[in-house]
Parts: structure tokens; sequence; C-alpha cells
């Protein structure tokens, strides 16, 4: 089941809505791979090659993106046998997006201050 996320910043007073985690139907690789743009759905579907469906582990990440100021949830898969690992770009300016390891940004993108706010606001799927 994935999670609604709200996270604020008390500096600027920005807020951002994330959907994180995934839903039932991304259980299947077909449907996980939907989750990305074409050309990297075709660079998944070849990397996973043709025989059994491999391992994987998928989950919409949040993310920053240096570009646009702004945090965003990004699909993010990577094959557990070979370690590959795939992430959308930023969804409003297709750049790079930086997926976070922790559950909050270390610093606001907009404002560069820290103590950001997150809360679980609901569930999805
Ligand atoms: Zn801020
Ligand atoms: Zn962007």
């Amino acid at each position: 089941m994935g999670i609604m996320k709200e996270i604020r910043c008390p500096s600027c007073h920005r807020d951002w809505k994330a959907a994180v985690g995934h839903g039932r139907m991304h259980g299947k690789l077909d449907r996980a791979v939907e989750a990305f743009p074409k050309e990297l759905q075709r660079k998944i579907r070849m990397d996973a090659g043709l025989g059994d469906e491999p391992l994987f582990l998928f989950n919409y990440r949040l993310a920053v993106c240096p570009e646009c100021k702004d945090i965003v949830a990004v699909p993010f898969l990577r094959f557990l046998e070979t370690g590959w690992e795939y992430v959308s770009p930023c969804p409003k300016c297709g750049g790079k997006a930086e997926v976070l390891e922790e559950d909050i940004p270390g610093v606001c993108p907009n404002c560069q201050k820290a103590g950001l706010e997150a809360e679980e606001t609901g569930h999805w799927d």
C-alpha cells in the first residue's frame, strides 16, 4: 500500500504532496514498468530479457529536483539479481531528480533551510 505524504517548510511556507511506496498493481513487472516514461520502459524491458520475470523492487520515492526546486515522487525500480537501478526523471521538467535515501530532504529545495516537516496524510491503493 502506498503512502500520501505532505511535506512543509516552516521557513518559506512551501508545501508539497507526494504519493510514495507502491500500489498492489505494481507487483507485476509489466505494470511497474508502465510508471516510467516510454524510452525508459523500452530500456527496462530489454534489460529484463525475455525469460522468466526477474525479481525486482519497485516503489515511488521522494526525490528533489534541483532545477524546479521541488520535491517530487518518482518511480524507482531495481532488479535484485543484477542490482541495476532505474529512476524516472522529474515529472515537471524532465531533468534528473535526486532520489532521497532519507524520509525527508535535509534542507528545503526552495529556500535551502533545514527543518522540513513531514506528515503521513493517508494511503493510496
Ligand atoms: Zn523552504
Ligand atoms: Zn524538475
